[in-house]
């Protein structure tokens, strides 16, 4: 058998990936710190242990859907009670699917090493929705021997599965996608603003970009005004999709990368900081694509 998988970090996208899981006849023990996240997965079939540490013994694979690098890496050495990298048995697979800083990927996996044990880092895309439907993509870093385990794994929980290079290459790749994202989604916003402006249809300049050379994500599915792409988040008051809080996460992980690695980029960080703002102010829990109202507010008259 594939054995135990502890699956800790029941949230929003933990708790629908461990249902597939066990769904697909896995056997799972998950662990959430917050005991309404952990009674709403067991409501959802999932059983729990009492603590992390539980969870973790005798299981072989630990998957992690963490909100941030700094809580892996205190689980895995343990803040106070002994870590998980002690706890586990060895050998063990320590999976984690959380979005965190490329830097604190490759720390946790050189930690889940020199433990004795493996590491892989899978972020996904797709959201909630994806986690629901099994319909992820996953970006993996791992070593080439690790993938066939991987791929057992993850394809019960998403459709895509790409092997992006070693440790940490799975953080790196999400990081510089999303990157280009929040950067390509304040273009489209500012090409339909500056439309408005000059008397352009929405619908005109749609089917000019969506057929030519500005052709992007941002247009085509997540169009940034209400109309020519009935189902992206404008046309239901930029109810998300893709949360600025997250846009805003990810593009502070990108901002972090672009330091570490020296360079010189001008619209990532500008991305991060308008995205920042976006988020603080009101844009937390509404589409990143709502930005176009900041832009269009922020207009010269
Ligand atoms: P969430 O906050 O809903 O879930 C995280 C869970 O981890 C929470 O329930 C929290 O209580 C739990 N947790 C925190 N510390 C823990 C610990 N030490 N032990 C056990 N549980 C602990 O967040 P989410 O939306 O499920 O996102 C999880 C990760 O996936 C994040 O890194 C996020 O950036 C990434 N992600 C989210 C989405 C999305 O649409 N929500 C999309 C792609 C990637």
């Amino acid at each position: 058998s594939a054995g135990r998988i502890a699956f800790l970090g029941l949230g929003h996208m933990g708790e629908p990936m461990a249902v597939n899981l066990i769904k697909a006849g896995f056997d799972v023990v998950g662990f959430d710190v917050v005991p309404a996240a952990m009674a709403a997965a067991t409501e959802a079939g999932v059983p729990c242990a009492t603590s992390a540490a539980e969870a973790v013994t005798g299981a072989s694979v630990v998957l992690t859907m963490f909100p941030s690098g700094a809580i892996l890496l205190d689980a895995y050495r343990g803040a106070g009670e002994p870590g998980l990298l002690e706890v586990a048995p060895p050998n063990t697979l320590f999976l984690d699917c959380s979005t965190i800083d490329v830097a604190q990927a490759r720390e946790a996996a050189e930690l889940t090493v020199a433990a004795g044990h493996r590491s892989a880092d899978a972020p996904v895309s797709g959201g909630v929705v994806g986690a629901e439907a099994g319909t992820l993509t996953f970006m993996i870093g791992a070593e080439e021997s690790e993938i066939e385990q991987l791929t057992a794994l993850l394809e019960v929980m998403g459709k895509k599965l790409v092997h992006c290079g070693g440790h940490g290459a799975g953080q790196a790749a999400k990081i510089c996608n999303n990157m280009l994202l929040g950067i390509s989604m304040i273009g489209a916003a500012e090409a339909f603003v500056l439309g408005e402006k000059l008397g352009l249809s929405h619908q005109a300049l749609y089917d000019v970009i969506s057929t030519a050379s500005g052709q992007c994500w941002a247009v085509t599915t997540n169009c940034p005004v209400p109309g020519p792409v009935p189902a992206s988040p404008a046309n239901r008051d930029y109810v998300p999709g893709f949360a600025g809080a997250l846009m805003a996460k990810d593009l502070g992980l990108a901002l972090n990368a672009l330091e570490d690695a020296g360079v010189a980029a001008q619209l990532g960080p500008l991305a991060a900081q308008i995205y920042r703002k976006f988020a603080d102010e009101g844009g937390a829990g509404r589409d990143f694509s709502g930005i176009i109202t900041d832009i269009r507010d922020g207009s010269q008259a």
